[in-house]
């Protein structure tokens, strides 16, 4: 694939050469900006042509950008580098184009990577965060580190401030906590950060990778160059696997996270207590408290694990441990992630409504003990039957909703048939404020209702947020 092939000198003298950017939108429209301002000629093209389009388009061309819009296949004339919106298929034809020219792919990360300390700015190290689930907070969780360490930092990527925006805007960093999906890591050859983490994987995203290994090679991107530690999850051999496979820089560690008691070279949990036996003196003997369990919210398994990914690219930029408390404290989640939103007669109701996929439910179910579960959306392609077996000693019931609740319905029949199951035949939006009554129905005192929907929400609501909106406006109802 073109995304190969590395030029540098496009980037070193932009004036007169010509550039063409791959798609509209976040990461399409600043960039031309920035590659126009450095004196590129700049070609937009576009697969849609609808209205946002044309407005973007005209705002563009004002500048003297040109833009081609209801085009996004054909290589524009005297291309020298394509900039690529992440999202793009690598199997377009336009990059069949690009490599029988001989013309490299970038994508926004690769673009911000080539830019950063340009015009005298201090270039920032890059702490990076890949993996199936996790990443926004974990990401989040390290900045919040960070600050509390006295470091001008920021949570950039597919979150809060932009890549390029942090690479070339007014404020100066002194490290950033990156979150790179695996998409953006496809379209990133010359990315090396400081230290980077892959906290899971499993499979998503299939259909735009073409399979397993390749989704896993372009995940295991992050870890190339790395220059002080590869971060691993110990439970989830795949990503020891790929810092295996690695080329990393002499001298870089391969460290481990672990819900259970660490090993040297790992982070940890003994006790309730986060612990480094990795980033200590001696650390064959030797072990570093950095927090309680208590102090991650929430507390539930997979959250401690992010916590201590977070700690330990923190750890490994040299940040002392009471700062990593600090950071685990003054950290709170994000709207949808595991959320508790009420307690209505000794039952809890929580709202992951960012449980998009089989594996951030398995995530959430895994951490309660007694559950009337609420599922259902868009398959995307997946199965339940592993989730459903997994799952099956810690129903008390389930409440489906959704265009492919079938699916799950059956796995339940087949791995959990005694767990009584309602399956509310609608897709309205309305649907959930009944799904929540069912659940209730369901539920004895001491229960969590615990929205994981397993599925996305685009068959029912805009998004992710307005389900979980929807589910804690019918809890509320409840309780009123
Ligand atoms: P991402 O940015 O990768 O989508 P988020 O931090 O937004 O990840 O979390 C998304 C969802 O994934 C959460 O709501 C939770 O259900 C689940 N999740 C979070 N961390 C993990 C983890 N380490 N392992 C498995 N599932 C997780």
């Amino acid at each position: 694939m073109g995304s190969g092939k590395v030029t540098s000198s496009v980037l070193s003298e932009p004036q007169g050469k010509h550039i063409t950017v791959a798609g509209l939108g976040v990461s399409g429209v600043p960039a031309a900006k920035v590659l126009h301002g450095l004196g590129a000629r700049v070609t937009v093209v576009n697969d849609g042509d609808d209205e946002r389009a044309r407005a973007q388009a005209a705002e563009l061309e004002q500048l003297g950008v040109t833009v081609r819009l209801g085009d996004g296949d054909t290589l524009p004339e005297g291309t020298d580098l394509i900039v690529t919106a992440p999202g793009w298929k690598p199997d377009k034809p336009l990059f069949a184009a690009a490599e029988r020219a001989g013309v490299p792919v970038w994508g926004d990360v690769e673009l911000a990577w080539r830019l950063r300390g340009r015009g005298g700015r201090k270039a920032a190290p890059w702490l990076a965060v890949t993996g199936t689930n996790g990443k926004t907070t974990t990401v989040q969780m390290l900045a919040s580190i960070l600050k509390a360490a006295g470091l001008r930092t920021a949570a950039v990527g597919n979150i809060g401030v932009s890549l390029l925006d942090a690479v070339l805007g007014e404020d100066e960093y002194d490290v950033l906590a990156v979150e790179l999906s695996s998409y953006q890591l496809h379209w990133a050859p010359s990315l090396r950060a400081h230290s980077a983490a892959v906290l899971n994987l499993a499979p998503d995203h299939l259909d735009w990778h073409g399979s397993m290994e390749a989704y896993a090679r372009d995940k295991g991107r992050i870890y190339e160059g790395n220059r002080v530690a590869c971060v691993y999850n110990v439970a989830d051999k795949a990503t020891e696997d790929l810092v295996r496979e690695a080329d990393v820089e002499e001298g870089c560690r391969a460290i481990g996270f672990t819900l259970g008691t660490p090993g040297p070279s790992q982070l940890g949990v003994v006790d309730g207590i986060l612990v480094d036996r990795a980033f200590v003196e001696n650390r064959h003997k030797n072990a570093q408290e950095l927090a309680e369990v208590s102090d991650v919210d929430p507390p539930a398994p997979h959250n401690i694990a992010n916590a201590l990914a977070a700690a330990a690219l923190a750890r490994a930029f040299g940040v002392p441990a009471t700062a990593v408390r600090d950071g685990l404290r003054a950290f709170t989640p994000d709207a949808h992630r595991i959320a508790h939103v009420a307690d209505v007669d000794g039952v809890a109701y929580v709202d992951d409504s960012k449980a998009t996929n089989t594996h951030a439910a398995e995530a959430s179910l895994a951490a309660y003990e007694s559950i009337v579960w609420i599922a259902g959306g868009l398959a995307k392609g997946a199965t339940f039957d592993e989730l459903a077996a997994g799952a099956a000693k810690r129903l008390r019931g389930a409440v489906l909703i959704g265009r492919d609740r079938a699916l799950i319905r059956e796995a339940l029949a087949r791995h959990a048939p005694e767990v009584p199951v309602v399956d509310l035949d609608r897709t309205d939006t309305g649907a959930m404020l009944q799904a929540v009554q069912e659940a209730q129905r369901l539920a004895r005192p001491g229960d969590t209702v615990l929205l994981a929907p397993a599925c996305a929400s685009m068959d029912m609501f805009a998004n992710y947020n307005r389900r979980g909106e929807a589910f804690a406006q019918a809890v509320r109802e409840l309780g009123a």
